[in-house]
């Protein structure tokens, strides 16, 4: 279908409309903290732990092809542990506490942290790239194997 100049190609970087619509800002990264949808918050982004629903049940925006890879275990990483050294440093003050007993207080802590913040932070990440219209391309139907 030809463009406003009467083309059929649309030059690079020129905007397109979105695949999926999407509310404000603080509307889609709520609903992705809290782990629904972000276009409609009616259903679950995941199932299971951090698998994500390929479409959502709801709306059928595809969350599937949200190419989240790793920020979420980044921000994870990046958060909790500048909150466990803040945490560490505040906790061993007067310098008596050994090391032996820093691991074994702060390495479950760090471990308890990171799969608490995981799941809602990877919500936030889809509903980020959700917004900006980030998807991986609509793969073609394979043909079923034998
Ligand atoms: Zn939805």
């Amino acid at each position: 279908m030809p463009n406003d100049l009467g083309h059929n190609w649309r030059p690079k970087g020129s905007p397109r409309s979105p695949e999926v619509a999407m509310p404000s800002w603080p509307i889609a990264i709520g609903r992705g903290l809290r782990m629904q949808c972000p276009a409609c918050g009616q259903a679950p982004i995941f199932q299971g732990y951090l698998k994500v629903n390929a479409e959502c049940a709801a709306c059928a925006a595809p969350l599937g092809r949200v190419p989240s890879d790793d920020a979420p275990p980044y921000i994870t990483l990046l958060v909790s542990l500048h909150v466990i050294a803040v945490i560490l440093v505040l906790a061993d003050r007067n310098g008596h506490m050994s090391a032996l007993t820093a691991v074994w207080i702060f390495v479950p802590l760090i471990i308890i942290l990171e799969l608490l913040l995981l799941r809602p932070v990877k919500g936030m990440v889809i509903a980020v790239l959700l917004k900006v219209d980030m998807l991986r391309k609509k793969q073609p139907m394979r043909p079923p194997n034998g």
